[in-house]
């Protein structure tokens, strides 16, 4: 079953641990055979290889496109070791066999991340290299086919302990190998599509690395893993983690949540604070400092609060973080962290803490999936923002300052809260929330029932709801839904408008003396 290493190919664009694998391979014998820049590399480093050019006969041209695309090589990888026809078209044709291929593709996705012209994408799509990886691993059943630099050790490991590698390791480096060239065709035809601008090609491909297996789904009963896209933006599969058990499933998908939207609040104009549950926010607030941001946001809901993912806009500090250590908290994500705040930290298994180095940028592009029974969904990413400028006042009053501050803050809240969404603001903090309701005068009056909670909470006079600013999602189909808020004691409202319905609307609004703006932008999230 083992089938002993005696020559290797290796064509690699990340030189990362060549020399010491080769080095290791030739320890044990291995014949190595290299292109151009890995050869140069590896006689540099003393050691010696063969041109494969030599083994063509032909020398690598045109820029590289052309150089390991020959019978030489594929032959020796592709041929079947105990098929008797194909062993002697080996000998009559002069192939040698090739028990090892070890390739990295040419930097396609790096090119495209650090913004290459078409022409300098194009020329970094690897064609040779695609072609020798599917070849080797078609061929599993006689060779061996590496693809990540990872996968070094393993292999030296065994080949050290039995002199070649056995089945179920080539099986396994065949399927990565056969993942590896899908992404990366992926990735160049998802770049095609965005270059050349088709909105919805007739084929897509997906592909991801796996970044971490999961205990277990959104349910116990059901299996789960994390992969990663390796798109660069900052957020819960680049960050960091500090401490802490791993992420659970719905971990992850809630700490997504939770920055996503604090990164909504620019840190310039202050610190600002999210709590998640369930993937909607139970609190979100601004304030001068982050300890502040987040006890304003956990006042909103304390009890919601409670085993809560936390989300800050900018460095999580030691005061914060000793504030946050008061209840049970299961995810702490911020862009850093001090030192003072890690040691707060230290020493709570259950409390995991995150950083991302930054914020991703909630105008930038992107794609989002939703998968269906037989299918899934694309999207561009929800990117949509608007400027006061951009508002529209419908209403005889018009926003004071502070109304409008509280309008723009809800707003920003609400399109992070699952339809149908309604958010109370006052004072740069949220003061109720009613999200994820089948009808929107529903999830008015949720919100304003946890206001009255938390009114009884930190024992208020008043629920903040009087006064406060109210964020809707969607445009109210019928003005009962503004009647509810104000009776609530909301005195401004921002919505998409659109309804059929709008002069009614507006005019309830208007009767109440109530401030209402449209945004001419719907936030759905289901
Ligand atoms: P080197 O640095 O050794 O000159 O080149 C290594 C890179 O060349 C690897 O990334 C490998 O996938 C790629 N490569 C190997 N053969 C071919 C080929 O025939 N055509 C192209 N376009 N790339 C190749």
């Amino acid at each position: 079953e083992i089938i002993p290493l005696k020559r290797a190919l290796i064509s690699v664009s990340d030189k990362t641990g060549l020399v010491e694998f080769a080095r290791a391979l030739d320890a044990e014998g291995v014949e190595i055979l290299s292109t151009g820049g890995t050869a140069k590399a590896l006689r540099e480093a003393g050691l010696a290889v063969s041109d494969v050019a030599d083994v063509t006969g032909f020398p690598e041209m045109m820029d590289g496109r052309v150089k390991t695309l020959h019978p030489a090589v594929h032959g020796g990888l592709l041929a079947l070791r105990d098929d008797a026809a194909h062993q002697k078209a080996a000998e009559d044709h002069g192939i040698g066999m090739i028990d090892l291929l070890v390739v990295n593709l040419y930097p396609f996705e790096e090119t495209v991340a650090r913004g290459g012209d078409y022409a300098d994408c194009v020329e970094n799509i690897d064609i040779g290299g695609p072609a020798m990886i599917r070849a080797a691993a078609k061929n599993h059943a006689y060779v061996g086919v590496v693809v990540d630099v990872q996968d070094y050790d393993e292999v030296l490991d065994q080949l050290r302990a039995s002199g070649g590698l056995d089945l179920a390791t080539r099986q396994r480096l065949a399927q990565t190998a056969y993942a590896r060239t899908a992404a990366y065709d992926a990735a160049v035809s998802n770049w095609m599509a965005g270059a050349i601008g088709v909105e919805t090609p007739r084929r897509r491909a997906f592909a991801g690395t796996l970044a971490q297996g999961l205990r277990y789904g959104e349910n116990p009963h059901q299996r789960a893993a994390f992969y990663t896209t390796g798109e660069a933006r900052p957020g819960v599969a680049t960050a960091r983690q500090w401490q802490g058990k791993e992420l659970s499933y719905n971990n992850i998908n809630d700490t997504d949540a939770a920055f996503e939207l604090v990164a909504e609040f620019d840190p310039a104009d202050g610190p600002a604070c999210a709590i998640i549950k369930h993937a909607n926010p139970c609190g979100v607030a601004r304030a001068d400092t982050a300890a502040e941001a987040y006890r304003r946001a956990f006042d909103c809901d304390r009890t919601s609060a409670f085993g809560g993912i936390i989300a800050l806009n900018q460095t999580l500090d030691g005061e914060t973080a000793r504030a946050i250590t008061e209840i049970f908290t299961e995810v702490v994500i911020a862009p850093d962290a001090t030192d003072e705040a890690r040691e707060v930290f230290a020493g709570r298994k259950n409390l995991r803490l995150l950083t991302t180095g930054g914020l991703p940028d909630p105008a930038a592009g992107g794609t989002a999936f939703r998968q269906v029974a037989g299918g899934f969904l694309v999207q561009s990413r929800d990117n949509g923002r608007v400027a006061p400028p951009e508002l529209k006042v419908v209403t005889k009053r018009q926003p004071s300052e502070a109304e409008l501050a509280d309008l723009m803050f809800a707003w920003s809240v609400a399109k992070h809260v699952k339809s149908n969404a309604i958010v109370y603001a006052k004072d740069l903090a949220t003061v109720g929330i009613g999200a994820g309701q089948m009808s929107r005068i529903d999830s008015t009056r949720i919100g304003r029932s946890k206001a009255q909670d938390m009114a009884e909470a930190l024992s208020l006079p008043l629920p903040l709801t009087s006064g406060a600013a109210v964020a809707s999602d969607a445009f109210f189909p019928f003005a009962d839904g503004v009647e509810a808020l104000a009776d609530a004691g909301a005195e401004a409202v921002i919505q998409p408008g659109g309804s059929v319905r709008d002069a009614e609307v507006i005019a309830a609004a208007d009767a109440r003396g109530i401030t209402m703006v449209f945004t001419g932008q719907r936030h759905f999230r289901h």
